[in-house]
């Protein structure tokens, strides 16, 4: 059957579309970002309703329309119901999703970003730590193409200088004169935990237990996130 197609995907968002119906917005791995319309999900016979919530791992089958696809069959590959019912992993969960439908284009794929968001949503409902989020944040912008410079100051270039701020526009760290003109003040706590972030100490980070330092780094990541995107991640505001 010609438009028919077979991803797989995690689910970013949904809307109400009528009386029973949901438009889908899902990062799948081979299509990019795709909106689709789930037919009767709201009914309660509905056979994949329950399937498509946000934060969900699906397996589906689409019939590719000219702006909305239709879902046409669902499979469970991660249900992940603590992302949706325990309200810390919830608010954690729900920014690296709205990130990710910020920066992802529809129909482009995009596997690192959804290796990355699986990967992170997975991460998340094991570990259950605070520190995932904005590790995620600050790993999307290095994908997105904006790695911070973190090693002496991106706005001088002395590199054996003492580094107390992190500027937005220059995308790295600042010295002490440097700062008197702007940014943002970064504690030394904070910038040795977003170097290990960004270093390939992740895992180590991970069993730690999240101090100012990660609140910090969170923060940040969300600014730059929406320095870059040049719109306000709404759901930021829970965490
Ligand atoms: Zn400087």
């Amino acid at each position: 059957m010609p438009g028919l197609y077979r991803d797989e995907g995690v689910v970013l968002r949904t809307i109400k579309l009528g009386e029973a119906d949901r438009i889908v917005t899902i990062l799948t791995q081979g299509h990019g970002k795709v909106r689709a319309v789930a037919k009767g999900v709201r009914k309660t016979t509905s056979r994949f309703g329950a399937r498509l919530e946000p934060t969900s791992r699906v397996a589906l089958q689409c019939y590719k329309g000219r702006e909305l696809d239709v879902v046409t069959q669902v499979e469970t590959l991660e249900a992940h119901r603590a992302l949706r019912e325990e309200y810390v992993l919830f608010t954690h969960a729900i920014p690296m999703l709205e990130a990710v439908d910020q920066v992802a284009q529809e129909r482009e794929p995009n596997p690192a970003l959804y290796r990355m968001l699986s990967g992170a949503l997975r991460t998340l409902a094991e570990r259950r730590s605070a520190l995932v989020t904005p590790a995620f944040f600050w790993k999307l912008l290095s994908l997105e193409g904006f790695h911070p410079m973190l090693e002496g100051c991106a706005r001088c270039a002395e590199d054996d200088v003492e580094l107390v701020a992190f500027d937005l526009d220059e995308g790295g760290t600042l010295c002490r004169d440097c700062a008197r003109g702007g940014g943002r003040p970064l504690s030394p706590d904070a910038l040795d935990l977003l170097r290990r972030m960004l270093g390939g100490a992740l895992n180590g980070v991970l069993a730690e237990t999240p101090g100012p330092a990660a609140h910090e780094v969170e923060h940040l990541g969300i600014r730059a996130l929406e320095h870059h995107g040049e719109r306000r991640l709404r759901s930021t505001a829970l965490l």
